[in-house]
């Protein structure tokens, strides 16, 4: 077995940021937060009702993400004929027409990378809401975290603009259910990424000590 089964070598010492001094930690209510009695920095807090939001928000994501590929988004001329076609059509049609580093571009930014982050979150939440700990945890909390800066919504905002500009020379915009599920998906990416994939080991650490977090809650 691997040193990622117990979470809770990871999370029973706590460092300073700002100061360095190391701290042993100790449980929190939720919406309490720890603080370095010698600089004052917040070391870290009990996330369990935010976590509790997050597993919607991802499934809300997902189902928001399948209409934004599912709905087609453009009106492209494909040899002639007028076709209506989804975000994956046209990353096909831009590979096509000598656009390789678009194409890449747009299908990375919009589809590869929100789906990974969305997939990886979910495969995490669902499991930690049923009070266990998925297989591989460790490694994918570290995946999702190393994954963070390619699944920025800057840089998902970016592939959109880049598509669109790009396709606007060679299709019609549909204002459609496919762009208005990518305007809900941007907000609600952002609200997703607000989130630290870190905080996780808590919820894990929790369910080790056998208190689930759902148990944790008070009225
Ligand atoms: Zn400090």
């Amino acid at each position: 077995m691997s040193n990622y089964s117990d979470p809770r070598a990871d999370t029973s010492l706590k460092l300073c940021e700002h100061c360095d001094a190391v701290f042993r930690r100790i449980r929190l209510d939720p919406g309490e937060r720890a603080y370095c009695p010698r600089c004052g920095t917040e070391l870290y807090r009990n996330n369990d009702r935010r976590y509790g939001a997050l597993l919607p928000v991802v499934l809300a994501s997902l189902i928001v993400f399948i209409c934004c590929n599912a709905f087609p988004i453009v009106t492209m001329e494909i040899q002639g004929v007028s076709t209506r076609t989804t975000v994956w059509g046209a990353v096909r049609v831009l590979a096509l027409e000598d656009m390789l580093s678009v194409s890449t571009l747009v299908f990375v930014t919009t589809m590869l990378m929100p789906l990974v982050e969305l997939g990886l979150l979910a495969y995490l939440l669902v499991p930690l809401w049923l009070g266990r700990i998925p297989a591989g945890f460790g490694p994918v909390v570290r995946l999702i975290r190393l994954g963070r800066p390619w699944g920025m919504i800057e840089v998902f905002m970016l592939g959109i603009v880049a598509s669109l500009v790009k396709l606007s020379a060679m299709a019609t915009v549909i204002p459609g259910v496919a762009l208005w599920a990518f305007g809900a998906l941007t907000v609600l990416l952002a609200v997703v990424v607000s989130f630290d994939p870190a905080d996780l080991w808590e919820h894990a650490e929790a369910i080790e000590a056998g208190y689930p977090p759902a148990a944790q809650e008070r009225p």
